[in-house]
C-alpha cells in the first residue's frame, strides 16, 4: 500500500540517495526478522493492531504478562500440554484430543460450528468441557446423537451423555 514512501529503505536503491541512508541507520536484519515472524505470538499481536509499533517498553511487558498468565491458565492439568499453544493430548480425559477450539462435538462439525473449551469446567472436573451450539436442526443432532450413542462403545460417550442431562 505505502510502497513508494519506503523504498529507499529496502536496500535496492544502493547509492541512489546516500545522504538518506547513513551506515547506522540500516536495521538489524535479525531483528527485522524476528519482528515478521508470525509465529512469535508477541509480535503478531502488535502487528494485527492499526497502530504497529507505537507501543511503549510497558505495554508490551504488560501484553507478555498477560501473555504468560493467559498460557499458565489454558493449560491442562491432567497432562500439562498448553491449549493455548494449540497443543493437546489425545488420550488426556482432559484434553479430548482439541485445544482451545474444536469442531461441533454434536455431529462431528458438520454445522461448522466450532465450539470453545469452558477452561474452568475442564480443570474442576479434569474432564473436558466444551460450549457452543449445534446448527444442525434437532431432529438431526438427535440421530447424530444415537448413532454416536449406537455405533460406540467408548466410555467417554456415555460420559458426554450424561453431562448433557445433568446440565
Ligand atoms: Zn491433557
Ligand atoms: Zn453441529
Amino acid at each position: 500500500m505505502m510502497e513508494g514512501a519506503n523504498t529507499d529503505d529496502e536496500g535496492f536503491t544502493d547509492g541512489d540517495s546516500p545522504e538518506d541512508v547513513p551506515m547506522e541507520n540500516v536495521p538489524d536484519t535479525a531483528e527485522d526478522d524476528v519482528l515478521n515472524d508470525k509465529s512469535a505470538s508477541v509480535y503478531y499481536t502488535v502487528q494485527n493492531t492499526t497502530e504497529g509499533t507505537n507501543y511503549s517498553k510497558q505495554e508490551v511487558e504488560q501484553m507478555m504478562k498477560i501473555d504468560s498468565y493467559q498460557r499458565k491458565i489454558d493449560t491442562c492439568h491432567l497432562c500439562g500440554e498448553c491449549w493455548y499453544d494449540s497443543k493437546c493430548s489425545a488420550a488426556c480425559r482432559e484434553c479430548e484430543g482439541f485445544p482451545m477450539t474444536r469442531p461441533c462435538p454434536v455431529c462431528n462439525g458438520q454445522c461448522n460450528e466450532t465450539w470453545t473449551r469452558n477452561v474452568k469446567l475442564s480443570h474442576s472436573y479434569h474432564e473436558a468441557h466444551w460450549e457452543g451450539t449445534c446448527k444442525l436442526p434437532p431432529e438431526m443432532q438427535q440421530a447424530f446423537m444415537i448413532r454416536k450413542f449406537m455405533d460406540s462403545s467408548e466410555e467417554t460417550l456415555t460420559e458426554s451423555m450424561q453431562d448433557l442431562s445433568t446440565t
